[in-house]
């Protein structure tokens, strides 16, 4: 099943999870998905968020997960992914600062399944870290000066791994720090195998930037495995936001990428004010981790 497969592949990721994406039996939910009549999140959210609607052949089917027409699809609310048996051991019980890696060769070798948070400078990357583990000071670490650049490791439950990426688009970087930067993850992306998916952070705040849509589209030819979060989804005020909602830029950045991929990436609406969100990021690393080390 072609979980994230891109239109246009440039490169063949090394991870052994796409490997077993496309190997895994073609789910029958393609074939029954269209006489389902279309899914609202509506009953999945939370009274005072604002809902969207997501057809059918834009939800996310978890691997080895299949849809029913008899009983409608278990939806994380704010998200477009469909509930898998394989959710399950989402708690975070202990979070712990492993290390600080300035290459791939250099990061933990112990084998556990590991997701990677990426994004712009500023978009809520450390917010959000925290959020995820309940801890106000935890992701601070990966702030210090000299760790901004390093592929941080935080080890959850003692058996697998958040890692935290240097954030990207510096306003004040010099182009070469820039350069460096990317050749960095880049690397990272294309030769960790133990990576799970990419959760590439976009700000729901604002309109789509030229450096996200470039972000996602790289990920998407060079088939890594890639979880959109968008931010900030409570910033509800029309200033400095083009006039939409976070609703709205949601839509739009999806219907920016979506020829860059041939299957629907799966994205959770997030705010690290509201906690929106954290839940569902919970859920659905634990299905895509369950999945991965069964297989
Ligand atoms: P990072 O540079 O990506 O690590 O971003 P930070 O986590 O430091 O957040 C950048 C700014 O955005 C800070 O002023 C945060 O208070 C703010 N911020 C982060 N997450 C949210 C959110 O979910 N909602 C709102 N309204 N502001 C946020």
């Amino acid at each position: 099943m072609a979980f994230f497969l891109p239109l246009a592949p440039i490169h063949h990721h090394s991870s052994s999870l796409f490997t077993r994406f496309i190997l895994s039996p073609k789910p029958k939910t393609l074939t029954t998905l269209s006489s389902l009549t279309a899914t609202t999140l509506q009953d999945f959210t939370h009274p005072e968020q604002t809902h969207l609607q997501v057809p059918q052949d834009k939800l996310f089917i978890p691997p080895d997960t299949q849809i029913l027409s008899e009983t409608p699809p278990r939806i994380l609310k704010g998200s477009n992914i469909v509930l898998s048996k394989y959710a399950k051991d989402a708690q975070v019980i202990s979070a712990d600062f492993v290390k600080s890696s300035v290459e791939t060769e250099a990061c933990p070798s112990d084998g556990s399944p590991e997701f990677a948070l990426v994004g712009r400078s500023n978009v809520g990357k450390s917010s959000l870290l925290n959020s995820i583990v309940r801890r106000k000071k935890l992701a601070l670490t990966s702030k210090k000066p000299g760790k901004t650049q390093c592929i941080n490791h935080f080890r959850i439950n003692d058996s697998w791994y958040l890692v935290d990426l240097p954030g990207y688009g510096y306003a004040s970087a010099p182009n070469e720090l820039r350069k460096d930067w990317n050749k960095f993850t880049k690397d990272y992306f294309l030769n960790r195998s133990t990576l799970v998916s990419v959760f590439l952070l976009i700000d729901a705040s604002i309109p789509a930037k030229k450096i996200d849509l470039e972000y996602a589209s790289w990920l998407g030819q060079n088939q890594v495995p890639m979880t959109i979060i968008f931010t900030k989804c409570d910033k509800r005020k029309k200033k400095k936001n083009g006039g939409k909602h976070p609703e709205e830029n949601v839509q739009d950045f999806q219907d920016l990428i979506s020829e860059y991929f041939e299957a629907v990436p799966p994205w959770i609406m997030t705010s690290s004010v509201t906690n929106q969100g954290r839940d569902e990021i919970l859920l659905h690393m634990a299905q895509l981790r369950n999945y991965w080390l069964k297989h």
